[in-house]
């Protein structure tokens, strides 16, 4: 049976894309800042088009428990990039929202979140400093900052 759709009811149906880019981008940041609780096997990048979000930049998702238990599967994280919103944003900025993503991942990996109580922009600054700062010295020294205890 043929179904007619008003046309102000048609939406875009949204689509997703495994993004290496942006694993590349978040592999960096995981290693220069030493983000060692974060299992990067179990860590995927996908952009999103068409995502009917009007703030949104980026999201985190993790597997629930309930999931976890019922299919015997380990907790896995997915850092969602909105392509209209994030594709546009400069590296730094990039960057930045990559970092605040990754924050939201729990020391334990365990499927669930750290929130915004802790995932802040001043947290998320102070790490690009030091982001910014220990690829420097890298770069330009050859030294590996030490891991940070904070995060
Ligand atoms: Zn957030």
């Amino acid at each position: 049976m043929k179904v007619k759709i008003k046309k102000q009811n048609r939406q875009k149906q949204i689509k997703y894309e495994i993004a290496d880019d942006v694993k590349q981008l978040v592999l960096d940041i995981i290693e220069v800042l030493k983000l060692k609780h974060i299992d990067t096997n179990r860590l995927a990048c996908v952009r999103s088009r068409n995502s009917k979000t009007k703030n949104t930049i980026a999201r985190c998702h993790g597997t629930a428990k309930i999931l976890q238990i019922a299919f015997n599967i380990k907790p896995h994280y997915v850092i969602e990039v909105i392509s209209e919103k994030f594709d546009k944003l400069d590296k730094s900025e990039k960057i930045k929202v990559l970092i605040h993503e990754l924050m939201h991942i729990p020391k334990n990996f365990g499927g669930g979140f750290r929130h915004h109580d802790f995932v802040n922009d001043n947290l998320v600054e102070k790490l690009y400093a030091r982001y910014v700062n220990a690829k420097y010295m890298k770069e330009k020294y050859g030294l590996v900052v030490e891991k940070t205890k904070d995060i």
